[in-house]
């Protein structure tokens, strides 16, 4: 079973994200490159967001103008290390409203624990982009998405900023229709559950805890 994956591949975005791989990055400039790189991913993930047309009066006179239609799109942040994403997605949706999911993996049976869950009370009908830096083995997107498409949103896409084909595989595999945005498909996971080549853990990057 296969889904649509987009692979973001505007150089603006493949420099950042070259910097972000240097180990020699440092915390502020990680963190400031990864607010640039969601803005431009955002653009991306938004282009086919549908428009409805309002009447505007310019100070010259009457016209009509496209403006997105519906419910606010609701950008939800898998915690920790999504909520980098969030920020610059954020600048370009700043009314956006916002959601939070935690997961942890349990360490005996690997599977992703739900710790935390909150998101805007009328769910349904709203544009849901699910954030999280790295799809690495899929397990915590996943569940991530099964949890949301309990709420009913119209649409629900997610993005990060690295995968690999097993959590690509592993993601479909769960939810095939859901369209994975991404700035790059790396080569592989490795025993760790690590995206090789990747970046390292990117929420340690994002808040210098390691
Ligand atoms: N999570 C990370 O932060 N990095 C990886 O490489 C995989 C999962």
């Amino acid at each position: 079973m296969s889904g649509t994956v987009h692979v973001i591949d505007h150089p603006l975005v493949q420099h950042k994200l070259s910097l972000m791989r240097s180990r020699e990055t440092s915390t502020s400039t990680f963190r400031n490159l990864l607010r640039e790189i969601s803005m431009l991913l955002a653009y991306e993930v938004c282009r086919d967001l549908p428009t409805t047309r309002i009447p505007i009066e310019t100070p010259v006179g009457p016209t009509t103008g496209p403006i997105l239609d519906g419910k606010k799109t609701v950008l939800i942040a898998i915690m920790r290390a999504g909520s980098g994403i969030l920020d610059g997605m954020l600048q370009i949706l700043p009314s956006a409203r916002v959601g939070h999911i935690g997961l942890y993996r349990d360490p005996k049976t690997l599977a992703a624990v739900e710790y935390y869950y909150k998101v805007p009370d009328d769910m349904t009908d709203r544009d849901a982009i699910v954030v999280d830096p790295m799809l690495a083995t899929g397990n915590s997107a996943a569940a991530a998405v099964t949890r949301l498409k309990a709420s009913s949103p119209r649409s629900i896409k997610f993005v990060c900023l690295l995968t690999c084909p097993e959590g690509l595989a592993a993601f479909h595999g769960q939810h095939p229709d859901i369209p994975v945005y991404t700035a790059a498909v790396d080569e592989r996971l490795n025993e760790k559950s690590y995206i090789v080549p990747g970046l390292g853990d990117a929420g340690d990057r994002l808040f210098g805890t390691k």
